[in-house]
């Protein structure tokens, strides 16, 4: 289905003639299915493009330049298990869902310090021209990684961080301790889904150092938005942080015992999914390597017990009891009391009753079951992403060493973005907008790094061009959270509001945008979701509980318990909170404010690196091999811009030097050369080194300051310097 129209897809396929009969047409698709075409419809048989026959490589070469092509060429290269295709530099990856004989010490090896295109796609030819370019051109590199759930980022960027150290080649300690952040982050941020067993619910970004031989010296991680929802509640069959399962699995007797622990289908919030295990996952093998990666980055016994013990806790108040007349009643375990080290009593009240203060009185008003039930929960959410924060912060506190002044200069970095893709559920709430909102401004820097940058520059530079029209979402980027008045600023604003509510702030959106194309208002009064016309299609959100989730605070009365408790893990984790004071607290950042800023911070950084592009592909939803379903695939083709990128890029000219840069590095290409500073006519110079090399009538053009050329001019050059060098 196409989600902006709701319309069934209608993708040519592929397809051999087997037989003409009398004006009939027999034909075996590429799916291996028969059909016979009558004469009437023989007009939408159209001939192949020889490229298309047997694929490219480069989907730049691709002779068939329309959506049928370019998924028929991902398609017979899936068959044969050749998953990676480029449109450029841009590497397109689709999920094999099986483990490929392609990532082992001797790819490694036969991918290092080759260019691009000199040997097959790969993953491993992006990180290795990453770490070329980083040093070659002395510049900050990145590389994003987008798709859906489930399309493959995660393994990407694992894959890449390997290459990266296995090249950088010291099989030094920080290195190591680099590569096992990996594990701890899964445990703690990833699950199992319907879409993904592995998926990571929140958003990183790596950013690794190199020293200036070329050798990692350390690495910070950025984490973003985890979804603390999960902990409290999960779908049908799907499951609570993988930390918890593989707790239970892997801790000895002995030490389930102390904490009070049984079996995962013990535990409320553990069993909601209907599915504690995980095929394919071993949770008692991942705990030993958890807590040996833990080891690795410096996590002191000490700290990893007071972190099982907050786990631990997590379970117990998951399975606490409540009666219908708001008294507290029961608790599974005794255990707790001792793990949070609070009183009971206290814990009591805390969960039954809210202390408001009216005019300087203290006031105690028991609450509902269900509002005792949100208590619980919102503490728990408020412990675990907490504990979250602080494993990263842990984390950075071994891996990352920040730069002396002197230092700064000359230290490089490649940074890794595996953020959360696009999504659009049944039901999507406040963390689908975010998510969506944080795909919104990945795609525009693709945008504008692809397209509009890239034709601006054609322009000042007076080559020959010709302009090529994309879609551009900076107008939902707009709405969504740049222009006065837009969607994250009216429910912040709403959320400060001490009278706001869910509807009042539907209200307000729908008074500021109902005229805006890229907003869908509700039909009637009584619906109580808006939409969003986003690049990827539109999505329908729900705002029930929206303020609440952007409030993103813990009553007084939560601060105050953790405030008297005598584990001191606890107090530290919550320690910003504590120091705050109430006051300030209803001031702190709302959730939306907070992630934004984070965004805009992270949009910056990639602003001052040379990007790279990797897009995941999912080619089913049943986490399949060998299975490509040619309508999923064409979606997310269609809306990653695949089709302008490939036109974008065939006609274009990713690589440009200045003319001194030019000279500079290719004057050994002709001998007599002298270097740019000692040349008159730079321009006149690298025209005929060009010339010399490329041929005059190569499609490479020189500008007012720059030389334009292809990937295979580049490559070309690299290879001639390689030999004259
Ligand atoms: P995402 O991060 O995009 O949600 P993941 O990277 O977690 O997706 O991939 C989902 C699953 O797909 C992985 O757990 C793995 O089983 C499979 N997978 C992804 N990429 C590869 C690959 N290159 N080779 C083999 N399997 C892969
Ligand atoms: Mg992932």
């Amino acid at each position: 289905m196409d989600l902006k129209t709701g319309r069934e897809f209608d993708v040519p396929i592929g397809a051999v003639v087997k037989l003409c009969d009398s004006g009939q047409i027999q034909v075996v698709d590429d799916e291996g299915n028969e059909h016979w075409i009558s004469p009437q419809n023989a007009s939408h048989i159209k001939p192949m493009h020889p490229t298309s026959i047997h694929g490219v490589e480069d989907m730049i070469r691709l002779g068939d330049l329309n959506e049928a092509g370019i998924l028929r060429n991902l398609l017979i290269r899936y068959r044969e298990h050749l998953i990676y295709t480029y449109t450029g530099s841009i590497l397109v990856a689709v999920n094999p869902y099986q483990l490929l004989p392609i990532y082992s010490p001797e790819q490694i090896r036969l991918y290092t310090n080759k260019k691009i295109g000199e040997m097959p796609p790969h993953i491993f030819a992006i990180a290795d021209n990453c770490y070329f370019n980083m040093q070659r051109n002395n510049k900050d590199q990145c590389c994003i990684i987008s798709g859906e759930s489930g399309a493959g980022k995660t393994e990407s960027t694992k894959l890449i961080l390997q290459f990266l150290a296995a090249i950088s080649g010291q099989h030094s300690w920080i290195e190591q301790q680099v590569l096992e952040a990996n594990p701890i982050l899964e445990a703690f941020g990833n699950a199992k889904t319907i879409r993904n067993d592995n998926s990571s619910r929140f958003g990183k970004y790596i950013d690794i150092h190199f020293n200036k031989r070329g050798a990692i010296e350390g690495a910070k991680i950025e984490q973003y938005l985890l979804e603390k929802s999960r902990v409290c509640r999960q779908a049908q069959d799907e499951r609570n942080y993988h930390v918890f399962y593989c707790m239970l699995r892997g801790m000895t007797m002995e030490q389930k015992k102390k904490l009070g622990l049984g079996k995962a289908t013990d535990y409320n919030y553990l069993a909601m999914g209907n599915c504690t295990t995980c095929d394919g996952r071993d949770d008692s093998k991942e705990y030993a390597n958890i807590r040996s990666a833990m080891k690795v980055l410096m996590f002191t016994d000490t700290e990893n017990w007071e972190i099982s013990k907050l786990l631990a806790a997590i379970l117990h108040m998951g399975n606490l009891q409540y009666e219908e007349h708001l008294v507290f009643y029961k608790v599974s375990s005794s255990v707790w009391w001792c793990l949070c080290q609070v009183d009971p009593q206290d814990v009591m009240n805390c969960l039954t009753s809210r202390t408001i203060i009216t005019r300087g009185e203290t006031v105690s008003t028991p609450l509902s079951m269900e509002q005792a039930l949100d208590v619980r929960d919102a503490f728990v959410k408020g412990i675990y992403g907490r504990l979250f924060v602080w494993i990263v912060e842990k984390i950075n506190a071994a891996i990352y060493r920040p730069p002396s002044q002197e230092l700064k200069s000359i230290r490089r970095s490649i940074g890794l973005l595996d953020i959360f893709g696009f999504e659009n559920f049944t039901v999507n709430s406040f963390e689908q907008l975010c998510i969506n909102f944080a795909n919104e401004n990945l795609q525009q820097f693709f945008v504008r790094h692809v397209f509009k940058l890239e034709q601006e520059e054609y322009n000042l530079e007076n080559i020959n061009w010709q302009h090529i029209e994309f879609t551009d979402n900076q107008d939902a980027l707009d709405m969504i959270a740049i222009k006065p008045m837009n969607i994250i600023s009216l429910i912040d604003e709403e959320s400060k509001f001490p009278k706001g509510t869910d509807a009042t702030m539907l209200h307000k959106l729908n008074s500021q945008h109902k005229l805006n194309t890229n907003y869908i208002p509700p039909k009637n009064n009584y619906e109580t979701q808006f939409g969003i016309n986003h690049f990827a299609g539109i999505v329908y959100y729900e705002t029930k509980g929206f303020l609440e989730k952007n409030r993103d605070t813990l009553h007084g009365d939560i601060i105050q318990l953790v405030h008297s408790s005598k584990n001191k893990f606890i107090k530290q984790i919550f320690q910003a909170d504590v120091a705050m004071g109430a006051e300030t607290r209803k001031r702190s950042p709302t959730l939306s404010s907070q992630f934004k800023r984070s965004l805009e911070l992270l949009m910056r950084t990639l602003s001052v690196c040379q990007p790279f592009f990797v897009r995941c592909i999912k080619p089913n939803e049943y986490k399949k091999p060998m299975l490509f379903d040619r309508e999923l695939c064409v979606r997310q083709l269609r809306y990653s811009g695949m089709m302008e990128t490939i036109r974008i890029r065939r006609a274009g000219y990713p690589i440009r030097y200045t003319f001194v840069e030019f000279v500079d590095r290719y004057r050994v290409l002709m001998p007599g050369v002298k270097p740019a500073y000692k040349q008159g006519d730079l321009r006149g110079t690298c025209q005929r080194i060009a010339e010399a090399v490329l041929g005059k009538d190569g499609d490479w053009q020189i500008g007012k300051t720059k030389i334009f050329l292809k990937d295979h001019h580049d490559m070309l050059l690299e290879i001639e310097r390689d030999k004259a060098i």
